[in-house]
């Protein structure tokens, strides 16, 4: 792309970023430039020199000037800042056109392993798809997103990340003034579910077949060997959403916005938006206040993920089969095997989550019961098994596994089953406890804890406890002893029963 870039500040950083965009090499209507627009008084709140060196960066020049860069009042040298287009189902409405209305990419590097990575502002101003958004973010959706993908990258899970955040010194408009801030979102790529329904809403088959054939080539390198390519593609996005959302809900977490434009082609979780974890466990639960038909509970996501790969599936039937009878059938098998690929994913995470590593019929009942119980006794969901853990090596720590269900003594019959069906398990009760505790996590942003940050920072402009917790969730599967009230549910008065869009 051909553009000049702004230079908003005659002494602006320069900063080296050894870019290589090959999306902005893309045909032109993939993509519009998109320059950021300068903001007056930008501070940097928080820099991850861990990701920028992973990312082979400069890390003393990006932390130095980081307040400019990262606002976006200093484009370094040879960022070719674009928004991508994309379409998308927004709870099952087709939007032919969203793209990024408050987001631009930078560019692409390729990091320490050898992995491309897109970097990204997001809130750094208009954009050809902003429509009547005004292209910008506030600090508290800003903070969220750095807390929850950072954290759920130390749970194991994959997701995008937080290259840092800079406050604008200017107000948003929402429903109040709001601080204004810009985050720094790197991914694996941030194309999504959408994007290849931009393309093939439009009748562009040809652009469907090179945005399939880049995500092969990026994403999943050696299907282009396979005899049918575009089938393997697939699959293999299918096999990740499965794997995903099934690492999400043993965690507990519920993602909020599961739109075709908010599900990631990578298999990472993006976009952070009115996102929650559950604290007791309820598979109904939703905690975002625009879905009022519960269509992103926590327990309809895998449901939603194999309706969100149905429309990816349509998108591709022509790549399929000249015949289209042909591509229909063998889209629809993909499809319909996804509630099994799901099951398994979801039922060895659980398992696992229990101290079960052989297979034994009963073992899917054994979880079930659990889970049944769980809901009946309003059980903290993280508190539950990271206490089995316990009790799986000591006896004596059961009443305070007990004691977080509403009725104790409900449990007892459970936790018999439980043990003889330890029994014929090999391992010593501490090396058991042991693999538990790796799944099972101690810590996990509690929502009531990302609620009580973003009040400090935005009310007293107090990052302590952002900086506190980014901390304690960096280990979530250690007992942390000096940060052991965020282990602990919320108190009744600190409970979070809405969460919203950043928007
Ligand atoms: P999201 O809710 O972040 O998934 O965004 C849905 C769509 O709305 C995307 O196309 C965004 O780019 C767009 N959007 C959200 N917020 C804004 C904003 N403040 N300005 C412009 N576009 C926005
Ligand atoms: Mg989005």
């Amino acid at each position: 792309m051909d553009h000049v870039q702004p230079k908003p500040e005659a002494n602006a950083a320069v900063a080296s970023i050894p870019f290589d965009n090959s999306y902005a090499r893309l045909p032109a209507h993939f993509h519009a430039a998109a320059d950021p627009s300068p903001v007056s008084e930008p501070w940097l709140i928080k820099f991850n020199r861990p990701l920028a060196q992973e990312l082979g960066l400069d890390a003393d020049t990006l932390e130095r000037d980081g307040a400019q860069i990262f606002s976006g009042n200093s484009v370094p040298e040879g960022a070719e800042p674009l928004g991508m287009a994309y379409a998308g189902h927004q709870f099952g409405q087709f939007v032919p056109l969203l793209g990024d209305g408050r987001a631009i990419l930078l560019g692409e590097v390729i990091d320490r392993n050898g992995v491309r990575r897109d970097i990204q502002l997001k809130g750094a101003g208009k954009t050809p798809y902003s429509r009547r958004g005004d292209g910008r973010a506030a600090l508290g959706p800003v903070l969220r997103e750095y807390i929850v993908s950072e954290a759920m990258h130390a749970l194991g899970i994959p997701a995008t990340r937080a290259l840092a955040a800079v406050v604008t010194g200017e107000p948003v408009y929402r429903e109040r003034v709001l601080p204004g801030a810009v985050f720094t979102r790197v991914a694996a790529s941030h194309i999504r579910v959408g994007t290849f329904q931009f393309l093939a809403a439009r009748g562009d088959t040809e652009g469907v077949k090179t945005l399939a054939d880049y995500v092969i080539d990026r994403h999943y390198p050696g299907l282009h060997d396979r005899q049918r390519p575009y089938l393997a593609l697939l699959e293999a996005v299918a096999e990740r959403q499965a794997s995903l959302i099934a690492r999400w809900l043993c965690v507990g977490f519920i993602h909020g916005v599961m739109n075709t434009d908010n599900c990631a082609i990578s298999g990472e979780t993006i976009d952070f938006g009115p996102c929650a974890f559950l604290d007791d466990y309820d598979p109904a639960k939703v905690f975002s206040s625009i879905d009022q038909g519960g269509r992103y509970a926590y327990a309809s996501q895998p449901a939603i993920g194999q309706w969100n790969m149905a429309r990816l599936a349509e998108t591709l039937l022509p790549l399929l089969d000249p015949e289209p009878s042909e591509a229909v059938n063998l889209a629809n098998d993909v499809i319909a095997g996804y509630g099994a690929r799901f099951q398994n994913h979801w039922l060895d995470g659980m398992k696992a989550k229990i101290g079960l590593t052989d297979e034994e019929d009963g073992d899917l009942e054994l979880v079930q019961g659990l889970l049944t119980l769980m809901k009946d006794g309003q059980a903290d969901f993280t508190l539950t098994f990271r206490r089995l853990a316990g009790v799986a090596e000591n006896d004596a720590t059961e009443p305070a596994f007990a004691a977080t269900f509403r009725d104790p003594a409900a449990i007892a019959p459970w936790l018999a089953e439980w043990r003889t069906r330890l029994s014929r398990e090999a391992g010593t009760p501490q090396e058991r406890a042991r693999k538990m505790r790796l799944v099972n996590p101690a810590v996990i942003p509690r929502n009531h804890r990302i609620e009580q940050a973003i009040r400090a920072a935005e009310d007293d402009g107090d990052f302590s406890l952002f900086e506190a917790l980014l901390t304690v969730l960096s280990k979530p599967y250690e007992d942390q002893p000096g940060f052991a009230a965020y282990a602990a549910p919320p108190q009744p008065q600190e409970e979070v029963l809405r969460t919203f869009c950043g928007t």
